[in-house]
């Protein structure tokens, strides 16, 4: 009995210093009932009427910095030109920020100098999110390599300066689980429990700062991730209850779900982007049918919730794809077309919902006058 009583003090101890050790919190279940069916891509959509014309906030946008090639270096869109696409676009207001895979770029150049540069050229118009170049591969590196505890202190020192500066609207496009949906894009997967991660999320909720969260529920193959990405959001949620986070690309689930999202997480927003080619986009949901119009569905929901949906284009500036060469190697910007589209669409929402879609909702919680 004495023997017994001797012990307990060590086995508390040891315990206490096993949880540390793992330190990582079970995931809980999502924290509302999960719809798992995939939507019919042949389902009714929204016919167009005339297209919108008031002001447009595009709340997520991309610049990839310039790359060295054989000493030279390659810039296809310079601050100018990309501030005078948005201008051509018509677009009130835009916001910059690093691809989840900026960290993993060969070969590139400091991105957030660019967008720096940018944030000058088009001071007024353009705005910036920062940090994911610095955190995202990062955080998957972290997770299946291991890391020192001086790497993570680094990582959260940059954050923490970026926090306090003036310049960051906030943090993103941050990478959780994003898949290789084009053939050539860079694999991102670590679970939403990684304690560095979450320390990462508690710093910017302690800053009541936005962040920018791309979380693929499914893989193109169709294996699920939705219980660990829902069951993720539960975590954060339940951890940091102020958490303000913009789920990217209308979280890549089904309408069910988003309803459920939006209805369970007051503080969540969702970004959205029209997927033609659904072939890049498989399994996650797109909200238009091949000829970028809006499901039925999504249109309903977009009127039922306006208030939880802004634009983000999810355009890339400074990055080529086919076609888009011009003379003297600059790239011809197709952003203006982008957002042609983007108004036809909004332009088939009850014209109030699509107010708020199109750039009342991101002046409100980005307090723009
Ligand atoms: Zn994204």
């Amino acid at each position: 009995m004495r023997l017994n009583l001797f012990f307990i003090p060590f086995l508390l101890f040891g315990f206490a210093i096993e949880s540390k050790a793992q330190s990582t919190d079970p995931l809980p279940h999502p924290g509302f009932e999960l719809d798992q069916t995939r939507s019919d891509p042949d389902r009714p959509v929204r016919k167009l009427k005339k297209a919108y014309q008031g002001p447009i906030f595009d709340t997520h946008a991309h610049l990839d910095p310039p790359r060295m090639n054989k000493g030279n270096l390659v810039e296809v869109e310079t601050a100018g030109d990309v501030v005078k696409s948005i201008r051509k676009a018509g677009v009130d207001r835009i916001i910059i920020m690093p691809v989840p895979n900026e960290g993993q770029m060969g070969g590139s150049l400091d991105g957030a100098k660019y967008r720096k540069k940018l944030l000058k050229k088009g001071r007024g118009i353009v705005n910036r999110f920062c940090g994911s170049q610095y955190i995202t591969n990062w955080l998957h590196d972290a997770y299946h390599n291991g890391y020192k505890s001086s790497d993570l202190d680094r990582v959260l020192e940059k954050l923490s300066k970026d926090l306090g500066g003036s310049e960051c609207f906030g943090i993103g496009e941050i990478g959780l689980y994003h898949f290789n949906k084009t053939g050539k894009q860079n694999v991102i997967v670590y679970p939403p429990n990684f304690e560095p991660f979450l320390e990462i999320v508690g710093r910017i909720a302690g800053k009541r700062a936005w962040l920018d969260l791309h979380a693929e529920p499914m893989d193109p193959s169709g294996k699920s991730y939705e219980k660990k990405v829902f069951g993720g959001l539960a975590l954060l949620y339940n951890r940091y209850p102020n958490l303000k986070l913009i789920l990217a690309h209308t979280a890549m689930t089904n309408t069910t779900n988003v309803r459920r999202i939006l209805k369970t997480y007051p503080n969540a927003m969702m970004n959205f982007k029209p997927i033609r080619k659904h072939r890049k986009w498989r399994n996650l949901e797109p909200i238009t049918n091949s000829k970028g119009r809006f499901y039925q569905d999504w249109a309903e929901l977009f009127e039922e919730m306006p208030q939880r949906f802004m634009v983000g284009t999810d355009e890339k500036f400074g990055r080529i794809s086919k076609g888009d060469l011009g003379p003297k190697g600059r790239k011809v910007s197709k952003y203006p077309k982008q957002i042609r589209r983007m108004r036809d669409l909004l332009g088939s929402l009850d014209p109030k919902a699509a107010e708020f879609i199109a750039y009342k909702n991101a002046n409100r919680i980005f307090t723009i006058n």
